[in-house]
């Protein structure tokens, strides 16, 4: 059995490798590419896009009636206007207000959607370890530095905030009253404060460093993505997830523990 999925954002950095993952992925039929409107990539072959070579597939302003699953990686705004398709949806896209998680989380209600900041296996393992920690090293302090390419548009990242979530779950509280999101003049540390500090520049693919402070001790953990290819296989399980799935809002930790593989 295979699935046939567009990829909502095919011009972008995610879209390429996702297209490219795509192609090569068994179960995965590439169905289509959605670029933005007026997108001078319109028309042109899918597979030529991403390096790949040529496939026969045409990147459109809308996704073909076959499409199985949208698997999306764009901007909150078009990813809010795209749950208008009613299809089975893995969203990758960072930084939706509450206001437009609400939206998804009322789409999800007729069809399922997959939702995480972070497709790849060892972020979503980590988040685990991240709150086990947290709750077992009470007293410690946690910061978390962040770092992505300068073209990264939302900040802190998804992830970093995914991160500092599982600490705050760890601790038993709410991470809206622990997050501090960087520092500057007079800031003395408060107890129980989660710093979260973002740095932008180059060609970062996306790395996460997360601190304990203990008094005589430091525990540290990082991610280190080291190219896309690892958010996009994530995604591309998640579609093969999603397309069998009840409707109902699904995350990373779903996708993993159902066993799709992509
Ligand atoms: P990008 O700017 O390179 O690509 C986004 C693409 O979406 C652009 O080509 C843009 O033209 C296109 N787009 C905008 N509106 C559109 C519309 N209406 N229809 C179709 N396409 C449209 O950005 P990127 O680096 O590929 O990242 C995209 C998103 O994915 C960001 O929110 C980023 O934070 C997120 N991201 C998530 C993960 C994850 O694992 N979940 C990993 C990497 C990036």
């Amino acid at each position: 059995m295979s699935v046939e999925v567009a990829i909502v954002g095919a011009a972008g950095r995610m879209g390429r490798e996702l297209c490219r993952a795509a192609l090569e992925t068994e179960g995965i039929v590439l169905t289509g590419g959605v670029v933005g409107p007026g997108a001078p990539e319109a028309g042109r072959d899918l597979g030529e896009l991403c390096g790949w070579g040529r496939a026969g597939v045409a990147a459109s302003e809308e996704p073909p009636e076959g499409a199985e699953v949208l698997v999306e990686f764009t901007s909150p705004e078009a990813t809010v206007g795209h749950l208008r398709y009613g299809k089975p949806h893995v969203i990758g896209t960072t930084g939706l207000s509450e206001e437009q998680l609400a939206r998804v989380e009322e789409a999800a209600k007729s069809v399922p959607v997959v939702i995480a900041p972070n497709m790849s296996v060892g972020v979503n393992l980590l988040r685990e370890v991240v709150r086990e920690l947290a709750a077992k090293l009470a007293g410690y302090d946690v910061e978390i530095v962040e770092a992505h390419h300068r073209g990264k548009k939302d900040a802190p990242s998804g992830t970093a905030l995914l991160l500092a979530r599982a600490a705050a779950e760890g601790r038993g509280r709410e991470l809206e009253e622990l997050a501090v999101y960087g520092r500057e003049g007079v800031a003395p540390r408060s107890e129980g404060e989660i710093g979260v500090h973002a740095v932008r520049g180059g060609s970062v693919v996306g790395e996460h460093r997360l601190t304990f402070y203990g008094l005589g001790e430091e525990v540290e953990l990082v991610h280190r993505a080291l190219s896309r290819r690892t958010f996009a296989d994530g995604a591309l399980r998640a579609a093969l997830f999603v397309a069998g799935a009840e409707p109902g809002l699904y995350s990373m930790r779903d996708v993993l523990e159902s066993g799709a593989s992509g």
